[in-house]
């Protein structure tokens, strides 16, 4: 049983153990929906024009190198920060992808689009699978953790290719910290950084904190993972700026106008109702975010829910029955991923032990555990349907224009792809 005292946000249902900071006012309302208000309170057109006036001077007057670097991937929000810097900010960007290789056909056709609609260059990394798969393994295994490779290549790769190319400017979406938990306020225009990086993207774990004695990585397996040094960075003065510090940022009717101007493609997960973030991956929204509700006691279900709330799209009330549908629901396709990673089932049934935090689960026997994280406090909602009111919200705001089912005998992994005829219509 946790031994700290469970404080809930009075508006969404973030707690005092989020494991971002978070803090609370005298009226019980988190931080994250304090800075929140301010989406309804800044002069965004003046806030815009701020932009507009710090990308000016990265703009390449001889154009022949990109004005800036845009990573981006086959989800979340990468359609909305291409269409800004290029139609909007009038920039040449180049768009840097860092190969996860779990996906979907539908991230792989969301990568073609961007490329093939907005008619830009991207720049792949595609890293030897020997150490991607030893890396993930050993973050598995010692951590229970299978995406620390994957966070750590979106966010390096950008840096490498800015200190190689000469593009001292790359430009991100929203500030996780900032969006979640108020970590910052939009006006303090916060940018990316290293620490922030180790703390928050990579759990506080960098690439050479991998090379352990019980470790069989070597300084091979994880150079590609090492961010670049001062020294290379100040040289070229590079700079990493969030697009939600200066546009009110708000990803769910953002995907929407993604879908009607450029065709985004979404779907269904098994555990979420979001219909277009982590489309690209068959692990993010499976065994990634089972891993994530044994360690923090909460998932992804939380985030998208308090995000809806603070939007004002959901109440409070049909956030908690959404949380109490999804957030116990079994992952999907764990067979594929022992198979790609090469261990067995009972490994990772061990490891899915072994990550449930004793902060928010008992353990009744060998295989059995009783849940006490936050959601246990909900009032019990547990229904077989989502209630139609839910429903029809859900239907209109998270539309679905394509399927991925990873259990289909002839679906696997895409390593690589063209983005033309993978898809299954
Ligand atoms: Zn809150």
């Amino acid at each position: 049983m946790q031994t700290k005292k469970i404080i809930f946000c009075k508006r969404c249902l973030y707690t005092n153990l989020h494991p971002f900071s978070i803090t609370f006012n005298e009226e019980g309302i988190c931080s994250g929906c304090l800075i929140h208000e301010e989406k309804n309170n800044l002069d965004w057109k003046l806030r815009l024009q701020k932009l507009k006036k710090i990308v000016k001077s990265y703009k390449s007057k001889s154009r022949k190198n990109y004005d800036c670097i845009v990573p981006v991937t086959g989800a979340n929000d990468s359609h909305f920060i291409v269409h800004i810097v290029k139609n909007i900010l009038g920039m040449n960007p180049l768009l840097v992808n860092y190969n996860k290789y779990f996906n979907t056909p539908i991230g792989i056709s969301n990568l073609a689009n961007l490329r093939l609609k907005f008619d830009l260059d991207i720049l792949f990394k595609n890293i030897n699978m020997n150490s991607v798969k030893k890396i993930t393994k050993f973050t598995l295994l010692e951590h229970q953790n299978i995406y620390w490779p994957i966070l750590a290549g979106h966010t390096v790769f950008p840096l490498e290719v800015a200190v190689n190319y000469k593009i001292p400017l790359i430009i991100w979406g929203a500030h996780q910290g900032l969006e979640q938990v108020g970590m910052f306020s939009h006006e303090h225009e916060v940018e990316m950084s290293r620490r922030y990086r180790e703390n928050h993207d990579l759990f506080g774990m960098e690439a050479q904190d991998l090379i352990t004695i019980d470790s069989d990585l070597t300084e091979e397996d994880i150079s590609q993972y090492v961010y670049p040094d001062d020294k290379s960075i100040d040289e070229i003065g590079i700079r990493g700026i969030y697009l939600g510090n200066y546009i009110r940022w708000d990803p769910t009717s953002q995907h929407q106008l993604m879908i009607k101007k450029y065709g985004y493609k979404s779907c269904q997960l098994p555990r979420t109702f979001d219909t277009y973030d982590h489309v690209d991956c068959y692990n993010y929204m499976n065994l990634h975010d089972i891993l994530k509700l044994s360690k923090r006691g909460y998932s992804k279900i939380t985030d998208h829910v308090c995000r809806e709330i603070r939007h004002k799209r959901l109440t409070r009330e049909q956030g908690i029955e959404l949380v109490n549908f999804y957030e116990h629901k079994k992952p999907e396709n764990l067979d594929k991923f022992c198979d790609w990673l090469e261990i067995d089932a009972n490994s990772l049934a061990l490891v899915l032990n072994k990550s449930k935090n004793k902060n928010y689960w008992i353990q009744e026997d060998i295989n059995k555990f009783k849940f006490t994280g936050p959601s246990a406090h909900f009032k019990n909602t547990k229904n077989n349907e989502i209630n139609n009111n839910i429903k029809d919200i859900l239907d209109k705001e998270f539309i679905k224009n394509r399927n991925i089912n990873l259990n289909k005998k002839n679906e696997e992994y895409i390593l690589f792809g063209k983005g033309v005829g993978e898809l299954y219509e």
